[in-house]
């Protein structure tokens, strides 16, 4: 039976899936206002009131064989245990030969599933969409935060394997390490096109931090960051991504109760929606 609480289009059997979508509802790093945690549970929710079939890509869930797992249970205030317990899942996910799916929680979440997408495509890039660089190197001293999070991907696949965009906020030392070290695009998403026609056969992680979207459309998260995109740029670049080989994405910083209109679930439901459709129905 498929319930109303898991997200929908979602199929009954993990076997038969393709792709698997997973909550990771934590957000103890959050430096200023938490609550990431609710999001994968509204989001669920909240998908009810989307329709399967996307009129701007021509394509429906139906056509995808989407498992939603539930929510990981993760050991609140332990950042390690939780990465941990993430790395160990989408490993599993992997392995199985499908497609991972995560719904934040924090941005740090990321960082747990990238570690296995990781270990087996060596040679994956990054494409990063966020209003925040997340590449301090510790964040009150501590190397495992939200704010860290692309520094510590960064670790990991060195130079010239991540791209940013929509970047309008963070120190001056970490645009220039990005500026050092691999591709920023600053305040929107232009430059798209290149990095897809750079990237094209390679695997590709995306990193979606909808805290890159514009307030107005996006005021329900953690730090909002007036300047942002449009949800029609973003959706632009989504169906633009599909002509990459992307092996894995996440959703995530959507604290669902700063926005009582909900609007703001509702634009991730139908980004999530667009991503799947996008990088999944070929
Ligand atoms: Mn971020
Ligand atoms: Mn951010």
């Amino acid at each position: 039976m498929i319930e109303l609480s898991n997200f929908i289009g979602s199929i009954e059997s993990y076997d038969g899936a393709n792709v698997v979508v997973f909550g990771a509802p934590f957000d103890c790093t959050s430096s200023f206002r938490p609550g990431s945690r609710f999001a994968p549970d509204v989001m669920r929710k909240e998908s009810w009131g989307l329709e399967m079939y996307s009129p701007y890509q021509d394509k429906d869930l139906a056509d995808v064989a989407v498992y939603d797992a539930g929510d990981l249970e993760l050991p609140f205030g332990n950042a390690e245990r939780a990465l941990a317990q993430l790395r160990e899942f989408t490993q599993g996910v992997i392995n199985g030969g499908k497609m991972p799916v995560m719904i934040g929680g924090e941005h740090l979440m990321t960082l747990g599933v990238f570690e296995a997408v990781h270990q087996k495509y060596m040679d994956v890039c990054v494409i990063h969409f966020d209003a925040h660089t997340d590449l301090r190197q510790d964040y009150l001293g501590e190397k495992l935060s939200h704010a860290t999070v692309i520094r510590r991907i960064h670790d990991i696949v060195g130079d010239g394997r991540i791209f940013q965009f929509g970047i309008r906020s963070g120190e001056k030392e970490e645009f220039e390490f990005a500026a050092r070290t691999g591709f920023i695009n600053k305040f929107n998403l232009n430059g798209i096109d290149g990095v897809v026609e750079k990237l094209k056969g390679k695997p590709v992680y995306v990193t979606l931090d909808l805290d890159v979207l514009d307030p107005s459309v996006m005021p329900g998260t953690g730090t909002p960051e007036p300047g942002g995109a449009s949800f029609m740029e973003l959706l632009g670049v989504m169906i633009k991504l599909g002509e990459l080989n992307v092996v894995g994405f996440d959703i995530v910083e959507l604290a669902p109760n700063y926005d009582q209109s909900g609007i703001s679930t509702a634009a991730a439901c139908k980004i999530w929606r667009e991503m799947l459709l996008s990088f999944c129905s070929k």
